[in-house]
């Protein structure tokens, strides 16, 4: 992490689908824990999150790279229902092995991820980190096995949150509170460079605009507002179809020239 207290995450690598802006107006209330079952680096989870309807907001992997995938304001899908995934933050742990070495997960792994149990619990004011309470197992809807030796029952899972709250008691109370606004992703080069290229834009389409009016109302600059062109007897546009209008006798009109 490149900040634990502002849970700035070592890289950003945002989906670009297959998660929900927002959270549907609900507070984050917990993190939910997950294992890769695969040794996926940030790039190659997001190519999997991209083409598949699942994702998560954090990835863990083999050598402890935290890595933000979906922005802690959205809702990733990694839980049972929209419900948790609106209330939550998910995270997921690489695996440093595959099904024949029992799935094992890196020591760097479950430190880095403890840490950032325990940041986000100060960032968002959920409490010391407890299995069950702000720290779920993805397996407690019954429907996985995920986070496996991970999960509170599992062999790593005593030592991973005693890390948390290792961690949760090193980061102290400090200034953060449950007021803290949600975190989003920092403006990057990019969108600076796009804002500017908007705001240049709007100049353009407003000089654009006065230019129109000005065809119409007069230019200002010359005749002051509204003060019509030489060639019509200062009158406007409008009021030089009047005063034509007024001259051939239609009812209701007038030259406003000769009021
Ligand atoms: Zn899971």
């Amino acid at each position: 992490m490149k900040s634990w207290k502002d849970l700035e995450p070592d890289r950003y690598r945002l989906l670009t689908k297959n998660y929900t802006p927002g959270r549907g107006g609900r507070k984050i209330r917990y993190v939910v824990i997950h294992h890769n079952a695969g040794m996926l680096s940030i790039d190659q989870i997001w190519q999997v999150w991209q083409t598949r309807e699942a994702s998560a907001h954090y990835q863990v992997t083999i050598d402890g790279q935290i890595g933000q995938l979906v922005n802690d304001s959205d809702t990733a899908w990694h839980a049972a229902n929209l419900l948790r995934n609106q209330e939550s933050i998910g995270i997921e742990h690489a695996n440093s092995g595959g099904a024949a070495a029992d799935w094992p997960i890196s020591e760097k792994t479950r430190e880095e991820g403890a840490h950032l149990v325990a940041a986000i619990c100060r960032y968002y004011g959920l409490g010391r980190p407890a299995w069950g309470v702000n720290v779920r197992p993805h397996s407690e809807t019954g429907q996985t096995s995920c986070p496996y030796r991970l999960g509170p029952n599992g062999e790593y899972g005593k030592a991973y949150i005693a890390r948390a709250q290792y961690w949760y008691d090193q980061m102290g109370s400090g200034t953060t509170t449950s007021t803290t606004p949600v975190k989003e992703t920092p403006v990057t080069d990019d969108q600076t460079a796009l804002l500017r290229q908007i705001r240049d834009n709007t100049a353009d389409c407003r000089a654009m605009l006065m230019t129109l009016s000005a065809q119409d109302m007069g230019d200002a600059n010359i005749t002051g507002p509204y003060g019509g062109w030489p060639q019509t007897g200062g009158r406007t546009r409008t009021d030089t179809l009047a005063a034509i209008a007024a001259k051939l006798g239609v009812p209701g009109t007038t030259d406003t020239k000769e009021n």
